[in-house]
């Protein structure tokens, strides 16, 4: 990205979401004149923050992973994280506890993680190196080929032979059949597939090439900004105002109007027009709430016949005491995880044996609690579409710390001073998110690569779309990343002839 390619073009974004602000500092960058509308009072969209009693918490995600891609959006601007976070690297990377009663520390180090494996199997500790060696490889494909440097649909088409026939991506069978050609242990086949979740996949309809998920826990490390998730999101809007960029909050956009001059942006009363507009927002509520009946060529029929991510249930606890033996992160899996899936994705219901997670960042942080007290964040992914009243929510609420209680120790009850939840119907009334989901198009085969929705809204020129419901995807590295995409793809658009057009399709 050169500087000043977009100087004279007024760009809107709606939603100051993860995706959002990366594009607001890359297209301010660019020279571009940006203006960033968020409906909300602050900005980082799902990874917003909730304040109370002293308590601090992130809202959504809290697995810093790949902190290469942090370093690479902060890199853009001459900055680095660290002149905006400290970073400290968790070990062990998080703990496990199994309904009989089991429990296993996965360590930041993959010898020792080699070595908890050999415990559970024989044979198990060099079957991992093997799969690792294996994952990274695919991580260094996956990446330079389809998520970094961003390749067109064109072009991603023509190399994607290429890009298969190297050893370590594969497209046929899901995670499920190939982590049981290396594993035989039901646990140590849990513990590489859990990052599934990350991808709003199950093991059972996500593709093996996400092998190289293993690698971003295992061999990039899991990491924890000190202050949390909200410090990094108050980082990259501060980048974002350096680059230009106006950000207004409070801002709910409610229509985007194809007009002789260019778009127009609808905010409350007011109205603006401008050469193009970035949606933050899914491309499912865009092109059904935003946009006029039939402005972009895609079927409404389309966004009825997606694979969503799971929706979550998540509890904000502020806790009097401590939490032992809960880690910073925490996973309470029920040895047999199929039918939680199956009530994800199969059949929806509220699961009735869940798996979920704990995230207790006060265990490394001791800014985010009161003294003597703990932030306790628990999320259990449920499938999309589900009715969550409010005696819905009472009723799993009180089921889960009476699980937490039996599977950890660690009994909650009558010391929680600070509580909040969410669920379904406030990721899609507060976000827009079709059905509820949490994290949005699950990374299913025909939902992967250049078969995501594209940055460029079909038939409607100079819309375009950023975040998780786009290339490359799901999670914050790749929503910062889809920011540096989107933005190499208006710059082709304003800059080229008819060819590059047809390459950038
Ligand atoms: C509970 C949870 C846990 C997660 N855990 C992790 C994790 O540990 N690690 C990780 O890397 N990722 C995690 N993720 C995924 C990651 O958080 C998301 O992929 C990413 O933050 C999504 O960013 P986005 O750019 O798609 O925008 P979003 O966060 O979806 O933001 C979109 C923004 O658009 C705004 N908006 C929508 N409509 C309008 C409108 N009409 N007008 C104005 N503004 C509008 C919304 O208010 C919102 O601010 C998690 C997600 C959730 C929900």
């Amino acid at each position: 990205m050169g500087d000043d390619e977009l100087t004279g073009e007024s760009i809107a974004i709606v939603g100051a979401g993860f995706g959002g602000l990366s594009a607001a500092a890359h297209l301010g960058a660019a020279g571009a004149d940006v203006t960033v509308y968020e409906r909300h009072d602050h900005v980082g969209g799902v990874a917003g923050r909730i304040e109370g009693e002293g308590f601090r918490f992130d809202a959504g995600p809290s697995w810093y992973l790949m902190p290469e891609v942090f370093e690479r959006f902060f890199g853009a601007f001459d900055r680095e994280p660290g002149d905006f976070y400290e970073l400290v690297r968790l070990d062990p990377n998080y703990r496990v506890f199994w309904d009989d009663g089991d429990r296993a520390d996965v360590p930041a180090d993959p010898a020792a993680a080699a070595e908890l494996f050999e415990s559970y199997e024989p044979g198990a500790g060099e079957a991992l190196e093997t799969y690792l060696a294996d994952a990274k490889e695919a991580y260094e494909i996956g990446m330079e080929r389809f998520v970094v440097p961003k390749r067109s649909r064109f072009r991603e088409c023509l190399s994607l032979d290429v890009a298969l026939s190297a050893r370590g991506l594969s497209l046929i069978g899901t995670m499920d059949d190939h982590v049981a050609d290396h594993f035989g242990h039901p646990k140590l086949r849990q513990l590489v597939q859990y990052t599934l979740v990350f991808l709003g996949g199950s093991p059972y309809n996500t593709p093996a090439l996400y092998k190289l998920m293993s690698h971003v826990d295992y061999g990039l490390g899991v990491y924890y900004p000190i202050g949390g998730i909200a410090e990094v999101v108050d980082a990259m809007a501060t980048v974002a105002v350096d680059q230009g960029a106006r950000i207004e909050t409070n801002a709910e956009v409610s229509a985007i109007t194809p007009t002789a001059d260019g778009l127009e942006v609808t905010v409350g009363d007011g109205r603006s027009v401008h050469d193009r507009v970035v949606s933050n927002a899914s491309p499912a509520y865009t092109e059904r709430e935003l946009l006029p009946k039939g402005a972009v060529d895609r079927s409404a029929d389309y966004w009825e016949e997606r694979t969503y991510g799971p929706s979550a249930f998540m509890l904000y606890l502020g806790v009097e005491g401590d939490v032992d033996p809960l880690e910073h992160h925490t996973l309470v899996l029920p040895t047999d995880w199929g039918p939680h899936f199956e009530s994800i994705f199969e059949e929806p219901r509220w699961p009735e044996n869940p798996a979920y997670y704990v995230n207790v960042p006060s265990r490394t942080d001791p800014t985010v609690a009161p003294d003597g007290c703990e932030t306790v964040v628990v999320l259990v992914p449920i499938a999309p579409g589900l009715e969550d009243g409010p005696d819905r929510r009472e009723a799993f609420r009180d089921r889960i710390l009476e699980g937490l209680a039996a599977e950890t120790g660690v009994d909650l009850e009558g010391r929680i001073r600070f509580e909040e939840h969410t669920c379904v119907s406030d990721y899609a009334d507060g976000f827009g998110k079709p059905q509820g989901t949490a994290l949005g198009l699950a990374h299913t085969l025909r939902q992967t690569g250049p078969l995501r929705p594209s940055h460029r809204a079909p038939g409607l020129d100079r819309l375009y779309y950023v975040g998780g419901d786009t290339g490359p995807g799901i999670g914050m590295p790749m929503c910062l990343l889809s920011g540096e995409h989107v933005t190499q793809a208006i710059e082709a658009d304003v800059a080229g002839g008819p060819l590059d057009r047809l390459l950038a399709q």
